[in-house]
């Protein structure tokens, strides 16, 4: 048995954090994890930023209900779901995900949570697991799945690590010379072929 593990942001939409930064103005927020692969301390600085500019989830979450999934990856999902079982691995929160999720069908999604007081301040995260990328193939390889799994940046490279079959997707250059153990592709159709040239039950498209 086979599952494709996705990452989400960077790979089928875009990254939440900088869209919201360009539409409020706030520079600060565009750093992700390809700038700081600590991601405590990149949380961290995004809730103190948020709070020092009075921003709530509501503001939030209207960015990103305007945001659209990147193009072609709807129908590159759904090709992916026919061929394989798919679970999103993401370091986003559902408060964030859902309404660009209901844009891609509600496929399985694996991430973590905000705490959100009366106000609308979000006041903590709360992350399902250490290192929980990983943790989770690990999960699915002892109920006999064998894991091809695909990301963009550090936050996945213990997930392509663990998987047994690896791929960078919109990788950085410097994540890409980091790690050139892995494939790199920037295409979903590159991607395609990447999956099935990893699958041991798809050898053919
Ligand atoms: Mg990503």
């Amino acid at each position: 048995m086979e599952l494709a593990c996705l990452d989400l942001e960077g790979v089928l939409i875009p990254e939440i954090w900088i869209a919201f930064a360009e539409k409020t103005g706030i520079d600060a927020l565009k750093a992700t994890t390809r700038d700081i692969p600590d991601y405590d301390v990149l949380m961290r600085q995004r809730l103190r930023l948020l709070d020092e500019h009075g921003y709530g989830l509501p503001a939030i979450q209207e960015v990103i209900g305007g945001l659209e999934p990147l193009e072609g990856a709807a129908e590159f999902l759904d090709w992916l779901r026919q061929r394989f079982q798919v679970v999103i691995l993401s370091d986003t929160f559902y408060e964030f995900a859902m309404p660009l999720m209901a844009k891609l069908g509600f496929p399985a999604l694996l991430c973590h949570r905000l705490e959100v007081d009366d106000t609308g301040r979000i006041t903590n995260y709360r992350l399902r697991q250490r290192d929980p990328k990983r943790q989770s193939v690990r999960a699915f390889q002892l109920l006999n799945y064998r894991v091809i799994a695909a990301g963009d940046s550090y936050n996945d490279t213990t997930m392509l690590t663990q998987a047994e079959a690896g791929i960078l997707f919109h990788a950085p250059q410097n994540v890409i010379d980091e790690f050139p153990q892995f494939p790199a592709v920037h295409t979903f159709d590159e991607l395609k072929a990447q999956f099935l040239a990893a699958s041991v039950i798809h050898s053919v498209c």
